[in-house]
C-alpha cells in the first residue's frame, strides 16, 4: 500500500472499507426486508459528509471567483486529492481504495452542489481513468492509476474530435503500427483536463478500411502528455463550468510503445463506449447536485423576498416552482442511484445509466432556469448565483453525450428488448 493511502486510510474513519456491500445500521436492520433499502451505510453517510464539508468550506466560497477567472483549481485538487475526494475507485493494487460507482456518485453531487465547474475539474479524471480501470492490465493499472494516487496528477478521456462527437464511429485520429511502436497522428477537441492532465486516454482508428465495422477498427491508447508531439491548443471559453479546463489536443507523430495499447488492437470502440456505463451515472449525481442548489436558492430567496407585502413564497405560482425543482432532485437522484447500484452489482445498466443522464441533466436545467424565474431582475445579474447555474447546467445535456444521443440509446434498448421477448 502506498504512503497517501496508508495516511488517508490511518487518519479518517471512513477509509475502513467503503462499498455497497457493508453492513447496513443497526436501526434499518430492525425493519424487515422488503428487498429494498434506501439508507445508506455509516461508511456512506461519513463520506457523503466529508464531501459536504470540504464543499462549503473549500468550494462554496470560492465557486464565483473561479468562474470569473477560468483558472484551473489546482489548490483545491491537491485537498481534495489529500483527504481522499479524488480516485477512490482506483483498485487496491494501485494503492487505491476500490470504491463503489455508487461512493463516486455520492461525492460529486455533493461537489456539484457547490460548483459544477469545480466538480468537473476535480472529477472527470475519473472519465479517463475508466477505460484503464475496465480494460488495462495489472502492469498498465500499476503504471498510470498508482500514479494518480502517489501524486496529485489529473487523467483526460480523448474521443471527440471536431468532426466527430456524437459519431464516435467518425473518428479520424490515426494510429499506425511501426515495429514495436505506433505513430499518433489526429487531433481531439473538446477534451476536459486537456491542459492539465498527466495521461490521456486516446481513441484512434488502426484499420483503415472504411469497410471494416468499429468494433475492430479502433484501438485504445495511454498517452503521456509529455511525449513528444502531444500538443494541448488554449484553453476554450466556454458559456459554463469555467474552472473546467477544456481544449483541443493535436497528435503529431506520436511514438506510444505497445505496451501502452489497451486490451487490445481493435478493441477501442468498445472500451471508450463501456465506460459510459460507469461514467455516466457520476454525470447524472452533478447534475442533480446542481438542480439542488437551485432548488436551495430559490427555496431560500423565496423566503426573504416580499412583494405585494408577503415573502414570494406565499404565492402559488412561486411556490409550484419550488415543488417542480424538488420533485425532478427527488427523482433524478434515484435515478442516478439506481443506474450506479446497478453497475456494482454487476447488471447491465446501459438503459438506466442513459434515463439516469438525459434526466438528469434536463432536470438540472429546468430547475436553473426556474431559479433565475424565482429571483426576478436579481436572477439574471452575476452577483446572484442563480444565473451561473443555468450557464453550468447546459453542458449535462452535451458532454458524455448529449439529450438526443441518450434517447437513441434508450428506444434501441427498449426496442432490442421487445423484439427478444416476442421471439
Ligand atoms: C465543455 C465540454 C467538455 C467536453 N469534454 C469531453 C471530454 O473530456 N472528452 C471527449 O472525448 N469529449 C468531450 N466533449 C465532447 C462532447 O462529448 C461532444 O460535444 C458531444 O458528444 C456532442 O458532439 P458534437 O459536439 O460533435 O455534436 P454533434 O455530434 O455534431 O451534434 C450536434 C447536434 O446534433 C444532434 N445529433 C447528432 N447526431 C444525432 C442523431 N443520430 N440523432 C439525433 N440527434 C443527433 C446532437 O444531439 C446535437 O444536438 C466535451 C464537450 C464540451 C462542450
Amino acid at each position: 500500500m502506498n504512503p497517501l493511502s496508508q495516511i488517508v486510510r490511518a487518519t479518517c474513519p471512513i477509509y475502513r472499507k467503503l462499498s455497497t456491500s457493508a453492513p447496513i445500521t443497526s436501526a434499518a436492520k430492525q425493519i424487515p426486508s422488503t428487498g429494498m433499502c434506501f439508507e445508506l451505510n455509516d461508511e456512506q453517510k461519513a463520506l457523503q459528509d466529508l464531501a459536504r464539508k470540504f464543499t462549503k468550506e473549500e468550494i462554496t466560497p470560492v465557486a464565483a471567483q473561479y468562474d470569473k477567472s477560468g483558472e484551473y483549481p489546482w489548490p483545491i485538487v491537491k485537498k481534495a486529492w489529500e483527504i481522499g475526494l479524488m480516485n477512490g475507485h482506483v483498485p487496491e493494487h494501485c494503492g487505491g481504495l476500490n470504491l463503489s460507482i455508487f461512493d463516486h456518485c455520492l461525492t460529486t453531487e455533493e461537489i456539484a452542489f457547490g460548483c459544477a465547474g469545480i466538480k468537473a475539474a476535480l472529477l472527470t479524471t475519473s472519465i479517463g481513468q475508466t477505460p484503464v480501470i475496465i480494460a488495462g492490465n495489472k502492469e498498465q493499472q500499476k503504471k498510470y492509476l498508482g500514479r494518480l494516487i502517489e501524486e496529485p496528477l489529473v487523467a483526460a478521456y480523448c474521443v471527440t474530435e471536431p468532426g466527430a462527437g456524437s459519431d464516435v464511429a467518425g473518428v479520424k485520429t490515426k494510429a499506425e503500427k511501426k515495429g514495436d511502436e505506433w505513430i499518433l497522428n489526429g487531433q481531439k477537441m473538446w477534451i476536459t483536463n486537456g491542459g492539465v492532465a498527466n495521461w490521456y486516454f486516446v481513441l484512434a482508428r488502426t484499420n483503415p478500411d472504411p469497410k471494416c465495422p468499429p468494433s475492430k477498427a479502433f484501438t485504445g491508447f495511454i498517452v503521456e502528455r509529455e511525449w513528444a508531439g502531444v500538443n494541448p491548443g488554449r484553453k476554450e471559453q466556454n458559456m459554463g463550468q469555467r474552472a473546467s479546463d477544456t481544449r483541443g489536443i493535436s497528435f503529431e507523430d506520436v511514438r506510444i510503445p505497445k505496451e501502452n495499447v489497451l486490451l487490445g488492437e481493435g478493441a477501442g470502440f468498445k472500451i471508450a463506449m463501456g465506460a459510459f456505463d460507469k461514467t455516466r451515472p457520476p454525470v447524472a449525481a452533478g447534475a442533480t447536485g446542481l438542480a439542488n442548489r437551485a432548488l436551495y436558492e430559490a427555496t431560500k430567496y423565496s423566503l426573504e423576498r416580499k412583494t405585494f407585502g408577503v415573502p414570494i413564497a406565499q404565492h402559488q405560482a412561486v411556490a409550484f416552482m419550488l415543488a417542480d425543482m424538488a420533485l425532478g432532485v427527488e427523482t433524478a437522484r434515484l435515478a442516478w442511484q439506481k443506474s450506479a447500484w446497478m453497475v456494482d452489482h454487476g447488471q447491465k445498466n446501459t438503459l438506466v445509466a442513459s434515463i439516469a443522464k438525459c434526466y438528469a441533466s434536463e432536470i438540472a436545467n429546468k430547475a436553473a432556469s426556474d431559479a433565475v424565474q424565482v429571483f426576478g431582475g436579481n436572477g439574471f445579474n452575476t452577483e446572484y448565483p442563480v444565473e451561473k447555474l443555468m450557464r453550468d447546467a447546459k453542458i449535462y445535456q452535451i458532454y458524455e453525450g448529449t439529450s438526443q444521443i441518450q434517447r437513441l440509446i434508450i428506444s434501441r434498448e427498449i426496442l432490442t428488448a421487445a423484439k427478444q421477448s416476442n421471439a
